[in-house]
């Protein structure tokens, strides 16, 4: 049986892996990641050069062949298969990446956003397998988000449907690389975390000298997700109170987000979903606050997400196979 390709072009990196999608795991056959480089042409080289070595790999290994590929990217993916525009992939905007792509590998091409990507994986293969109306949220340098109704994505009536990472929560906040204030992703992406730890620091709340801030080699302006992790791991104070704070962020957008779509399971995806036992505790406490009539209705389960940094891939590779 033909095999598919499954590629997440993220803003730092991109994850290509090979699936059978006829084997319900979600192990590649192959596997690999390579730096997202500056410029469309660069890009493109990257998920043509990354697709080609793939398939390769999977004829060398099985004598199978690829027949399709999948493609994840980060903003908003009209139906043909151009991204339009990502707020963090900036120098690739209006590109027709499908047509682009599948021009270069002679293969059929299938794009979609690179959180639905991971939505629809962790519906096929993870978390919300077997669920009809399933949230998935990315959070890593912003926040994607995926849905299904009645087991089918949501896309709306352009293919921009999901994009809460810029609901605006607080209209005087920090800006957003989209342009506005105070969206949620810069209180509760992966790289908010480390927003909210620097916060904290100018505020007095946590020392410069150890903690997250030592973690970074003293310099606050370093101070990243992963450092706030460690620090609280170690039961550093002022990192588990930044965690908490997090926790409420993401809580606040989730609340919002099950008040508009109802939905039977939540999954956060995303770097920082490995260590969501840090966090995830105090957002859902924050969703039972906030979420209407909370009482009288059945309390919606939040989960982290199954497939981990795969989801992307695997899920725009299922894509590929379900739509070629
Ligand atoms: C973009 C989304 C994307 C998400 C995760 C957001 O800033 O608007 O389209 O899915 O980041 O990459
Ligand atoms: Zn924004």
């Amino acid at each position: 049986a033909p095999v598919v390709v499954g590629l997440d072009l993220g803003g730092t990196k991109v994850l290509g892996l090979a699936l059978d999608p006829d084997h319900s795991g979600s192990e590649p056959l192959a596997e690999e990641r390579v730096p997202t480089p500056d410029g469309t042409g660069a890009v493109l080289d990257a998920l043509a050069g990354l697709a080609d070595r793939l398939r390769t790999q999977v004829r060398d290994d099985t004598g199978r062949d690829v027949r399709a590929v999948g493609l994840g990217a980060p903003g908003l993916v009209d139906r043909a298969g151009t991204f339009r525009y990502g707020p963090n992939l900036p120098g690739v905007e209006g590109v027709a990446l499908g047509a682009e792509l599948g021009e270069r590998l002679g293969l059929p091409v299938v794009v979609d956003n690179d959180a639905t990507c991971a939505a629809w994986g962790e519906h096929e293969r993870g978390a919300a397998r077997g669920r009809n109306h399933t949230l998935c949220l990315t959070l890593g340098t912003g926040i994607g988000a995926g849905m299904t109704v009645k087991g089918e994505i949501l896309r709306g009536a352009y293919g921009f449907a999901g994009e809460p990472g810029h609901m605006v929560v607080d209209p005087g906040g920090p800006a957003c690389p989209c342009g506005r204030t105070g969206c949620w992703e810069v209180f509760a992406s992966g790289t908010g975390l480390g927003r909210l730890a620097r916060d904290a620091v100018a505020r007095g709340d946590a020392p410069t000298d150890a903690g997250f801030v030592g973690r970074a080699g003293g310099r606050v302006e370093d101070v990243a997700g992963e450092h706030v992790v460690a620090a609280a791991r170690d039961g550093d104070a002022p990192a588990l109170a930044v965690l908490d704070e997090y926790g409420d962020w993401l809580g606040l957008g989730l609340a919002n987000l099950v008040n508009l779509l109802d939905s039977e399971v939540v999954v956060i995806g995303g770097g920082v979903s490995a260590d969501a036992d840090l966090f995830l505790d105090r957002a859902r406490a924050r969703v039972r606050d906030q979420v209407l009539g909370a009482e009288r209705r059945p309390r919606v389960p939040i989960v982290p997400a199954r497939l981990g940094a795969r989801a992307g891939a695997v899920g725009a590779a299922l894509l590929a196979a379900l739509r070629t």
